[in-house]
């Protein structure tokens, strides 16, 4: 029998497996269940930003993720005739910081996650969680693939859509702020010969964007659209997904009837609505949530997987600080809140930029482009570092030394 205290974490994602790291350093016992039947891998960019960096820094990846770092020459901005209307370093338009922060293929990043865990935590794949209930000694699980077992505290990490939120804190409608556009996502031929480059074509309410990571044979396609209500109905139907999306840029020009046929074929389609989760508390009972379940920004801020990895360091942190999990929860929140509203808030840059849904909004992107082009000023976010990471618990403040935490018998330290 084990004296750790044990934790199940549901989602393999990014919030997941990194949680899973600093839980597995603190010695707790973790499972993670992930309902895919492997890594889910996913080529497209995902940015590492501010206090991220420090979060990935101190799990010893930094360098891989280097090494792994797509280094974006440019992006382009077309108008509806396939014209070129400004030509832009991308970092000035996304808040990044040149030679600091960090664009990876999201594959990579999750890859470099799953190595760093190490073989302390179970990895459960193809599976997840059925039945929860709370008694006075634990969380008692069922799995839907029958097994069953008792754990100190849950954490859903699951995702936008997370089931786990949706068992404990009710419907997803409470806390899904949709922002106004869907979009799919896609890998497809790389058609213009692109090379660690962006190129994004427009008109009001709709886009089409080929993002070269590398200058191989294939690309990342998205098509982004305005949409009055979210559609619901399409979300658990890849058929309906596809359909919608080639509907409505049935009448586009340039480029945009190969992503569409390309979107068809696609085997790695992701498709969502562009949204944010709101809640006015992350935990109930032994049951927390981290990453995109609790606080989704959405991909206009670029700061989904920051937030995650963050999310994950603190909540980590503070069931390592303290023994029982109502602190740990609590203090988990009183410490994020903060810097996930303030990245939160960043929504309304990135829309305007990348997607404008009027006409006039357009034409207001465009005239910024061009200054931007002529006078290039990076639009600086001071949010991406708001957060002071705490040190590592348990850890001697000059680095040295034994690791020593009270999660831990002294028995059983190595
Ligand atoms: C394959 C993939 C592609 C993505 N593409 C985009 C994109 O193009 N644009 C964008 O803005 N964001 C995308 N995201 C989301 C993005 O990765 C997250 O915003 C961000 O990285 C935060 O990470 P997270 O770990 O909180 O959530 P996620 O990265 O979404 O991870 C959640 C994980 O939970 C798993 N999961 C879901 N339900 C259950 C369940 N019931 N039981 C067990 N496991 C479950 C999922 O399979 C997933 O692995 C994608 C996510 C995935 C998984």
């Amino acid at each position: 029998m084990t004296s750790k205290r044990e934790v199940l974490i549901s989602g393999g994602g990014i919030a997941g497996p990194a949680l899973a790291y600093w839980l597995g350093r603190y010695g707790f016992a973790v499972t993670l269940v992930e309902k895919a039947g492997g890594l889910r891998g996913g080529g497209y960019p995902i940015d590492v930003r501010g206090t991220a960096l420090e979060v990935v820094r101190r799990m010893g990846i930094l360098p891989r993720l280097r090494a792994a770092h797509v280094d974006m020459h440019k992006f382009t901005f077309l108008d509806v005739s396939g014209d070129e209307v400004a030509v832009v370093d991308p970092r000035l338009i996304d808040g990044s910081v040149a030679g600091q922060d960090l664009e990876v293929r999201r594959g990579d990043l999750a890859e470099a996650l799953h190595a760093a865990v190490g073989d302390d935590v179970e990895f459960v794949f193809g599976d997840s969680i059925a039945t929860m209930t709370e008694t006075g000694q634990g969380m008692d699980v069922t799995f839907a693939s029958g097994r069953r077992r008792t754990y100190e505290v849950v954490i859903g990490a699951d995702g936008l859509h997370s089931r786990t939120r949706e068992s404990v804190f009710g419907p997803e409608d409470r806390f899904h702020h949709y922002l106004g556009h869907c979009f799919a996502g896609f890998t497809m031929p790389n058609i213009l010969g692109l090379a660690h480059e962006g190129v994004l074509w427009s008109t009001p309410g709709r886009a089409a964007v080929l993002y070269a990571a590398g200058d191989g044979d294939e690309v990342h396609g998205f098509l982004n659209f305005a949409r009055e209500d979210p559609p619901f109905g399409a979300f658990r139907d890849p058929a309906a997904q596809r359909d919608l999306v080639a509907a409505t840029f049935a009448d586009a020009g340039w480029r945009v009837p190969d992503l569409v046929a390309a979107m068809r074929e696609a085997d790695d389609l992701f498709f969502d609505t562009v949204s944010q989760i709101r809640m006015p508390a992350w935990s109930s009972g032994r049951v927390a949530l981290v990453g995109d379940a609790a606080y989704a920004p959405s991909f206009l801020t670029g700061q989904g997987t920051s937030l995650a990895l963050v999310g994950a360091y603190m909540l980590a942190r503070s069931l390592a600080v303290h023994p029982g999990h109502e602190e740990a929860f609590a203090a988990y929140e009183r410490d994020t809140r903060e810097f996930v509203t303030l990245n939160q808030a960043h929504v309304d840059g990135g829309g305007s930029v990348m997607f404008p849904a009027t006409q006039e909004a357009m034409d207001r992107r465009d005239a910024m482009l061009r200054d931007l082009t002529a006078d290039p000023v990076p639009m600086e976010r001071p949010a991406h570092s708001a957060l002071t990471l705490p040190g590592v618990a348990g850890e001697p403040a000059d680095g040295g030394g034994r690791w020593s935490f009270h999660t831990v018998p002294a028995g059983e330290r190595s």
